[in-house]
Parts: C-alpha cells; sequence; structure tokens
C-alpha cells in the first residue's frame, strides 16, 4: 500500500493467530475492529471531540502480509519499523498476544527506556507454553529477556501461578490484580509508554468476544481511565485477542473500536 500522509499515527492490523493455545480465530478481530470503527451506528468521534478518521489523524496503512508464516513474526516487526522510521506512533490491532514481541522488537532499539504498560487476565510470562516459546502465553518473557522495555507494569492480572510469579519476580514486574487498578493509576511512568491491551483483561460481561474467560476483571471504565492516566507520550500500543465468532452482537468489537478511538486521540495530543 502506497502511503503518502503526513499522519503522526499509523493504524496497523496484525491478522496473527497460529501462536494461540486455544485455536485460531483472533485472526479475524482485525476486520472486526475495523467494521465496528466504521460502523454507521457509531462514529469517529473520541471522548476528546476529535475525529480520528481525520487524514492528518491517521494512516490506516492496512494488515501485515502474513502468508509466509515461517518469516510471519519477520514481516510484523519490519511492518512496525517502517513506520516508526517514518516518524510515526503506531496502534496494533490483532491477532493473538503472541503479535506484541515482534511489535516491541521494532519499539525497544527505538525507544531505550521504553516503558511498557499491559491489561490482561494472565501475565503472558511463561518461558514457554506447551513447548512454543513464542506462544500467546509467552510475549512478555521473550520482551523482557531482550531488554526491549525498561519497566512491564501489568494491571488486571488474575490467572497466575508459581511459575508466572516466579518470572515476574525474575523480570522485575510490576503486577496489579484486577481490584488494584486505582494503585496502578498512582504509578504510570512518565516517559515513552507502550500500551498493549488483551481484552480478557476486562471482565467477561464487558468483552465476552475472547478465548479465556476470566470473571472479575476490568470494567470498560477502568481501562479508559488506564488510557486518560498515562502520562506520555504513549508511541505505540495494540489492542488483541477479539475472537468475533465468541462475540455477542459485535460488543466486543465495539469496545475494541472504542478503545482504540481513545488510544489514537492520547497519541495526538502528543505529550
Ligand atoms: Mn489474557
Ligand atoms: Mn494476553
Amino acid at each position: 500500500m502506497t502511503d503518502i500522509s503526513t499522519a503522526p499515527v499509523a493504524l496497523l492490523g496484525v491478522p496473527w493467530d497460529t501462536h494461540s493455545s486455544t485455536g485460531p480465530g483472533a485472526a479475524l478481530g482485525v476486520a472486526a475492529i475495523r467494521r465496528a470503527l466504521a460502523d454507521p451506528s457509531g462514529n469517529f468521534f473520541a471522548s476528546t471531540g476529535l475525529d480520528v478518521s481525520r487524514p492528518e489523524v491517521i494512516a490506516d496503512v492496512g494488515d501485515v502480509d502474513l502468508s509466509d508464516e515461517a518469516g510471519a513474526a519477520d514481516a510484523i516487526t519490519a511492518a512496525v519499523a517502517r513506520q516508526l522510521d517514518a516518524g510515526r506512533r503506531v496502534l496494533s490491532l490483532g491477532g493473538d498476544h503472541a503479535v506484541t514481541f515482534p511489535v516491541l522488537r521494532a519499539f525497544g532499539p527505538r525507544h531505550p527506556g521504553l516503558s511498557i504498560v499491559h491489561i490482561d487476565a494472565h501475565p503472558d510470562l511463561y518461558d514457554d507454553f506447551e513447548g512454543d516459546p513464542m506462544s500467546h502465553a509467552s510475549p512478555f518473557a521473550r520482551i523482557m529477556e531482550a531488554g526491549l522495555a525498561a519497566r512491564l507494569i501489568q494491571i488486571g492480572i488474575r490467572a497466575d501461578g508459581p511459575h508466572l510469579r516466579e518470572q515476574a519476580g525474575r523480570f522485575g514486574v510490576e503486577s496489579f490484580a484486577a481490584e488494584e487498578v486505582d494503585k496502578a493509576l498512582a504509578i504510570l511512568p512518565a516517559g515513552p509508554v507502550y500500551l498493549s491491551i488483551d481484552l480478557d483483561g476486562l471482565d467477561p460481561a464487558f468483552a465476552p468476544g475472547v478465548k479465556h474467560y476470566e470473571p472479575g476483571g476490568l470494567s470498560t471504565r477502568e481501562v479508559l481511565s488506564v488510557i486518560a492516566a498515562i502520562p506520555g507520550p504513549l508511541i505505540g500500543a495494540d489492542i488483541v485477542e477479539l475472537c468475533p465468532d465468541r462475540d455477542h452482537c459485535d460488543m466486543t468489537a465495539k469496545l475494541a473500536a472504542k478503545l482504540a478511538k481513545e488510544i489514537v486521540a492520547r497519541m495526538w495530543t502528543g505529550g
């Protein structure tokens, strides 16, 4: 896709779900979020009043070509790197959470000192999951091992066991349970931040369109409060794990679209 706009934010689709422990489905999330963004029952206004569809705000650079599975991770890294080298901030739509490691391979070297704010029911810190080190249950182990982030702040965690707690200790992860959102809000870091949102971090009542139901999660309003409270600059983000075949009346797709609009507005305000 030729892209000649000077918009500061790139929207990049990453329809990749081959490392999901529960089978395919999340690759279709990309198209579902795009449809929800364009759905005439809503509009493109973020809560700040910004029309995030304006071409001077956002460049939709399409989806990463993932037809070659063997080269898929490298293709994702290269696609993100292209946008960063053009001076843009990048919002990636997944796909499952395995997308975040190849995405961070582009961010890490370009943004030393980067902090990650990660919303999820799960820490995704497995050394490997069922023999797959690229599993959607492992991206933050790979990211921290590779030194791609200085800090990892996890919010919404409510499904971790001894191995995952040991991994969190090993990597110095700052972990906040779902009932500790206020505590997390108080320590959100200044400086460049990457925000990774696994939709199962929300309660299934708000986000049924995911594979892994963990009741007791965040509300939509709590996630919006995290986005609003990040001091910034917010230089990158992803929204992952939407499985349209699990959704009800597109409510999770619409939720993802709402989060995307607020993230783009937060990126646009700079900081
Ligand atoms: Mn999760
Ligand atoms: Mn996850």
